[in-house]
């Protein structure tokens, strides 16, 4: 079987990534998260650039790792310099790692062009720098940049390159397609003509910038090189680099390349989710693999199909990377949907008659006023319990009235208007009626204290509930303020946290069936758990 080592720069190159900056403790974090997930060799950073690289290398001396090889990256030496009093070079050999990655020139027009320097002269720098590594004892693996722009323009420079890295030790041949512009098939020409001049082992560096970085790695790996370099969700400058995330599974499961164990396999979606939140990103949901949308259905045909067959709509079991299948439930569900998602919920559906026949109408009519089921499971669950015919529902809401009214104070008071918003609810609890008013910051505001005030003095351990955040959409299939509005709530009662919907022409009204179906969804479940309200 063929062996590929994993390479991961997500410390260093996937920095690069516009609004990424890991903390010397987000680095050391994520370093242990890399280890647990098997990869090979891990890029801490470049400790001639700036201290806090040189700090985290500092303490990253503690660290045991059972699987990985720490690495510091640099550059050669400085043309006219000398490697044992380059700069660069001292931090790489202090940096207390046992392997350093160094950059250099591998494009003949790159020399003459930015390096302004002569082609010997870039030669000498590759040959020095190895050298003077290799003398320290390190393990050096030797970047060559922009090699496939190299190759094309002058392949016999770009080879010679490799060819002088070789001879003065380096461990291993990094090639790089450095501007991400490369095409799978280019790549396999470079390659081979590489593996031609070399026996060293080689790796593959690409970028995302032609969309081509996996489809650019799995050409190389093809076509024979012995390690892959990428970065965790792909993060990197610009586009960003190859995807480890895609790469390892893509390996192991497409092309029984034994990368990572079963289990370091699985640990990918954590990881990956574990680093978006380091790097203070959103994980991306439609990354492969790893995304929370990789494994979910949406068309009806598909969910029936799938509850037949777990493969007949998904390329793997979603399982081997620690990612979960999904159903969603949409205007394009079908009665599959509807029951895979009650069964998800815990809710008791039957599976034959009428009831998932009529909950999918409701749905379906429900979701054409706007309302949406997919990021809302608690007015989803209500819908079901309400399909119900013997449902008796905790309160239901007779009327309401909201006064929004804009005063002017007087002149001595320091603002010289104010808002104020007033709230009249009706709720019916049983067979009593309750009438309560209040004010708030805001209309919606003054809404939610008039029916906590109602709801209160039924169920005194609401007042666990807080709504934590409200978000407003106003739906693209309409226009102008008559526009259909979707409002989604999210509430938490300190332990769970629940999403609600409601639609409506009017704000207000959208917001009200939101919050209501909130509270309505945290009584039930304290009444099927036991609880006492
Ligand atoms: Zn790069």
């Amino acid at each position: 079987m063929t062996e590929v080592k994993l390479y991961d720069t997500t410390l260093r190159d996937g920095a690069g990534r516009e609004g990424i900056s890991f903390s010397v403790t987000d680095k050391l974090h994520i370093v242990q998260r890399l280890d647990d997930l098997g990869v090979h060799f891990i890029e801490g950073g470049w400790p001639g650039s700036n201290p806090k690289d040189a700090d985290f290398f500092d303490k990253a001396r503690k660290l045991t790792l059972t699987n990985s090889v720490l690495g510091a990256f640099g550059s050669t030496r400085h043309a006219k310099a000398k490697a044992e009093t380059d700069a660069n070079l001292q931090a790489l050999v202090n940096a207390g790692v046992k392997l350093v990655t160094i950059v250099g020139k591998s494009s003949a027009l790159q020399v003459t062009e930015v390096l302004e320097t002569t082609l010997d002269e870039n030669l000498s720098m590759v040959a020095d720098s190895i050298q003077y590594l290799k003398s320290k004892g390190l393990a050096v693996f030797f970047d060559a940049e922009h090699f496939f722009d190299g190759f094309k323009t002058d392949p016999n420079y770009t080879l010679r390159v490799l060819t002088v890295a070789a001879e003065a030790g380096t461990d291993c041949l990094v090639l790089c397609d450095t501007n991400g512009g490369a095409l799978p098939n280019e790549i396999t020409v470079a390659i081979k003509a590489a593996r031609k001049t070399t026996s060293l082992p080689l790796s593959i560096h690409t970028h995302n910038d032609g969309g081509l970085a996996i489809a650019n790695t799995i050409a190389a790996v093809t076509a024979g090189v012995d390690q892959v370099q990428g970065t965790i969700n792909g993060y990197g400058e610009r586009c960003g680099n190859a995807d480890l995330c895609t790469l390892i599974p893509t390996l192991k499961l497409k092309m029984g390349i034994d990368c990572v164990t079963d289990e370091q396999l699985a640990k990918l979606t954590e990881v990956a989710h574990y680093i978006s939140e380091t790097a203070n990103l959103a994980p991306d949901t439609f990354l492969p693999y790893v995304g929370t949308s990789a494994f979910t259905h949406k068309f009806g045909l598909h969910v029936s199909g799938l509850k037949k067959w777990t493969d007949a709509y998904q390329h793997i079991d979603p399982n081997r990377v620690g990612n979960q299948m999904k159903v969603l439930i949409s205007e394009l569900s079908g009665k599959g949907n509807v029951l895979y998602k009650a069964r998800e919920r815990g809710l008791d559906l039957p599976q034959q008659g009428k009831e998932v026949q009529k909950l999918l109408e409701q749905i379906k009519l429900l979701e054409s006023q706007g309302f949406h089921y997919d990021n809302a499971e608690a007015s989803f669950d209500l819908l079901v319990y309400r399909a119900k015919p013997d449902y008796q529902p905790p309160f239901e809401l007779v009327d309401f009235m909201v006064v929004v009214e804009k005063r002017r104070r007087p002149p001595t008071q320091k603002s010289l208007e104010e808002m104020l918003s007033e709230a009249t609810v009706k709720v019916k609890i049983g067979t009593e009626i309750i009438h309560t008013v209040a004010e708030g910051n805001g209309p919606v505001n003054a809404l939610d204290q008039a029916l906590r005030k109602a709801l209160l003095q039924f169920y005194p351990s609401l007042s666990q509930v807080n709504l934590v955040d409200y978000k407003v959409r106003i739906l693209e299939e309409s226009v102008g303020t008559g526009s259909q509005i979707r409002v989604i709530i999210e509430s938490s009662d300190g332990v769970e946290e629940w999403r609600t919907v409601g639609s409506s022409t009017n704000i207000i009204e959208a917001s009200w069936l939101a919050l209501a179906d909130s509270l309505e969804y945290w009584l039930l479940k304290q009444k099927r758990q036991g609880n006492t309200l």
